[in-house]
């Protein structure tokens, strides 16, 4: 797993780099379940429909990076499809 604690202001700058000043923004990810629900910047990590975590897009274990243009905000129920679907 490559967990991390994220600072307000790492969170800031990932969710508006993909996501500008919007507060609620799609989830990016090509198989959600979830399309039409919006993710919303206020509940990042609190596992609600719409709460989100940060995702490396690739995964630190496949030799991605924890640098920004890595990261993109998902939702947490995109997130954890995402890495159960790596588990081998
Ligand atoms: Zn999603």
């Amino acid at each position: 797993m490559n967990r991390k604690d994220w600072s307000e202001e790492e969170l800031i700058k990932i969710w508006t780099s993909k996501n500008g000043n919007a507060n609620e923004a799609k989830c990016p990810f090509s198989e959600c379940p979830n399309k039409n629900v919006l993710m919303r910047f206020s509940n990042y990590g609190n596992h609600s429909e719409v709460s989100w975590v940060v995702d490396h897009i690739i995964a630190i274990d496949n030799g991605g990076k924890n640098e920004l243009s890595n990261l993109r905000p998902l939702h947490n129920l995109c997130n954890s499809i995402k890495s159960n679907r790596m588990i081998k």
